[in-house]
Formats: C-alpha cells, structure tokens, sequence
C-alpha cells in the first residue's frame, strides 16, 4: 500500500518515541521509570527545537537512558555470568539506510554515540569488543573505566541467578522534513555468555529505520527477535497495514508465535504516527509530540 508523503499531514511531526525495555521490573521504583523514559523524550524533543534532525533526536534520547542507572543500557547494564558489563547498540538514519553499531563492548559509557560514530565513518556497520575500543580511541571517544557501568542492584541480581533482561533501551524519530531513524541499547541479558550478542547489535532485527517507512525499534528476548528479523518485518507489516499501532501489535504477535519468545517494540511512521506493542508486564514508553505539551508517559 502506497503511504501518503510527510508534507500531506505536516501536524504529527516532529515525533519522538523512546522505551525503557520489555524486561523492565518496576520493583519498587515505577515513578523512576516514568521520570527516565519521560526525561529521555524531552531530551529528543530538546534536540529538535535546536535544530537537529530524528537521528540527533535518538540519539540524545538513548545516550540519557544509558546514563541513567535503572535501564538496562550503559551505567546498570546487566551483568555477563562473568559479572562484566558487555553492551550492544545500533542506530539508523531512514534518509540514506545509513547504520552503525556495536556489540561485547565495554569501555564506552554511551555505545549508541560509538554506533553513531561507525555509520558515520561508513566504512564498516559493525564492530566488536577489543576493535571497537580501538575504533572509539581513534575517533577521540572518551574511554571508561568498565568498573564504572556496573551497579549494585545489577550484581544483587547477578548473584540472586535473575533471569531475564531489565530495561533495554531505545528511540525512533521522525523530523519536520519526514526523516526517520531509530536507534537500541543494551546490556543484553542477566548471566549471558561473554560474548553473546543480541538483536539490539543488528540492524534489521533490533533496529530499522527507512524513511519511505518508518522507524522502529525492540526489545525482549533477542534470540527470538533474531529469528524473525523483527524491526524489518515489522515496517513490511506497517506498509501492509498502514497504521502503526496495528502493525506493532502485528509484529508482536509474530515474534510471539514464530519467534517463540516474548518482547515489545516502539514504532513511528513517516508522517508522526506512533505504535508500540509487547508481550510482556511492562514496557515503559513515553512520547512527544506537537500536541502535546509534556510526554505521554502511559503506564
Ligand atoms: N533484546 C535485548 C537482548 O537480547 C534484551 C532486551 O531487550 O531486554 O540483548
């Protein structure tokens, strides 16, 4: 189905979407997530209001939640059975299917800004662990100490053998000229293999963006969302279907039933409208938009 261009319905743009992860646990802290998720929309919005396009707009919505210690993505990422911190992280700009990303690093407190960085030297769309950390020396990212992403409520759940994931992070924007992009991190999941990657590395699977489309980005159990290339499927189920809420809850319903596992995703269309779905308890999310004065922070 052919989608109307941006210029048709200029009102819903610009849009951004972020979401704090399938797995997140609201323990006793759901007020933490909203404020995080809602911090990291005004973060998108900000950059939007200074000029920048959707791929600044993700980008400044994701680093915020990699600084923030309740996601699972940056500082409070899970920990490996070997209780490091290895982390994941992609980004997309829908203007030119332009992509980058990292996975199993250590050394850098925002990977999505180092995912950033390798679309943008363009040579290469994705690096790993020890290469990757060259790459951030090179290109003059500031390294860190690992020892400074790790959180105590992180090794409490390590240690207490929890399964699962916490709160993966992501974005997708679209800007006032219609461009979309997306971008994911993660520190995967609680007691992974050192050197497991996951769906958020993969452009396709945990991040997709193409601004004839849209933008989308996922979270939950990533071997699952490996296997039925569930960013990507989920725009092809957004042209089918021309609405983003149902195309989300669509993709969803695939990754449930072909992927054999459970997770959520955020979605936003060329033309600002927004979709998100998951399978799971929660999935905090939050938005702005034109319309809005403050984030919708619906949960
Ligand atoms: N998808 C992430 C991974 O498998 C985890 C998550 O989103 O919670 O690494």
């Amino acid at each position: 189905m052919a989608m109307a261009p941006p210029s048709e319905s200029p009102v819903r743009v610009p849009a951004i979407l972020v979401h704090g992860g399938a797995g997140a646990d609201p323990g006793d802290g759901r007020d933490e997530l909203r404020a995080g998720v809602a911090a990291a929309a005004r973060a998108g919005w900000r950059a939007f209001a200074d000029g920048g396009r959707a791929l600044d707009a993700v980008e400044a919505s994701v680093r915020t939640l990699e600084d923030h210690p309740r996601f699972n993505a940056g500082r409070g990422s899970v920990l490996t059975s070997a209780g490091t911190v290895e982390m994941d992280a992609s980004i997309m700009d829908g203007e030119r299917l332009a992509c980058g990303a990292v996975a199993a690093v250590s050394r850098v407190a925002n990977p999505v800004t180092l995912a950033r960085r390798v679309m943008e030297d363009e040579r290469h769309v994705l690096l790993v662990a020890d290469g990757a950390h060259a790459f951030a020396r090179a290109v003059g990212l500031p390294e860190c100490d690992p020892a400074t992403l790790v959180t105590d409520r992180q090794r409490a759940r390590l240690a207490a053998h929890a399964a699962g994931r916490g709160g993966t992070v992501g974005a997708v924007a679209v800007d006032r000229h219609g461009a979309v992009a997306a971008a994911t991190s993660t520190g995967g999941m609680v007691g992974k293999h050192p050197g497991r990657v996951g769906d958020s590395a993969l452009i396709g699977c945990g991040t997709y963006a193409d601004s004839r489309l849209g933008a989308v980005s996922c979270t939950g159990a990533g071997e699952a969302i490996i296997r039925v290339v569930l960013a990507r499927r989920a725009l092809d189920l957004l042209q089918e279907t021309d609405d983003a809420e149902r195309a989300a809850r669509l993709a969803v319903d695939l990754l449930v039933k072909d992927g054999r596992g459970d997770g959520g995703l955020i979605l936003v269309d060329a033309r600002g409208r927004v979709g998100f779905a998951h399978s799971t308890p929660l999935m905090p999310v939050a938005w702005m938009m034109p319309t809005l004065d403050a984030p919708r922070v619906p949960f």
